[in-house]
């Protein structure tokens, strides 16, 4: 299935709540959510009653879109969270938050995981002192993350550099802002994750 690229506010509209696709426009007053919260189409207003397999449906593209994930790569993740010990829910989540691009968005070095996505193409990082452009490597703990050297110069980064060191960075990665790198120190648990995911119901989804 081919990437969206039409208006991103317009997925928040279907699930009915921020997704933060869009940098800081999200927190201001110009959020589209927040100035009009219908479901788009002619009937948007309309619907209403959801059953269970819609609130699953629902809660898996709402992950799905947060993170920018394609529906079989995301089929994919649920699969590996599946196998691995622990609860399959939190361990999807896991997995969607150390994809190189999330690391990205989450150290500071880009407004939305959509431009970290471009950024992460652009080649403008390194994974592990390697060059690395592909942003859904999962990233494992100790992976060094670093913006390269001749990127650091663009007036760009200098700012989001600045802005880094003073914001706070999850637990579970290590951000040295004035270097620009980050380390993954331990795997993301579900007390880490500030969205109000309701995993269990995506796990309930794909286990049918
Ligand atoms: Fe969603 Fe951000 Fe658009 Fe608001 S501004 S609707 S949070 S993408």
């Amino acid at each position: 299935m081919a990437r969206y690229t039409g208006a991103s506010c317009k997925l928040c509209r279907r699930e009915g709540k921020k997704l933060f696709l869009k940098g800081d426009r999200c927190l201001s007053d110009k959020c589209a959510l927040s100035r009009r919260s219908t479901v788009p189409g002619q009937h948007g207003a309309g619907r209403k009653s959801v059953k269970e397999y819609g609130l699953q449906l629902r809660e898996k593209q709402t992950a799905r879109r947060y993170y920018g994930v394609q529906e079989k790569q995301f089929k994919g993740y649920y699969v590996q969270a599946d196998k691995k010990e622990g609860v399959a829910g939190e361990n999807l989540l896991s997995i969607l938050e150390r994809r190189f691009d999330n690391v990205v968005y989450r150290m500071g070095m880009a407004s939305s995981r959509k431009e970290a996505r471009q950024l992460v193409r652009h080649a403008h990082f390194t994974l592990n002192g390697k060059k690395a452009d592909i942003p859904s490597i999962i990233l494992k703990v100790g992976d060094v993350v670093a913006l390269k050297e001749k990127s650091r110069g663009s007036e760009k980064f200098k700012a989001l550099m600045e802005d880094a060191a003073t914001a706070t960075a999850p637990k579970w990665l290590e951000v040295n802002a004035e270097a620009a790198t980050a380390k993954v120190i331990a795997l993301p648990q579900r007390d880490d994750i500030d969205f109000p995911f309701e995993e269990q119901l995506i796990i309930e989804l794909y286990s049918k």
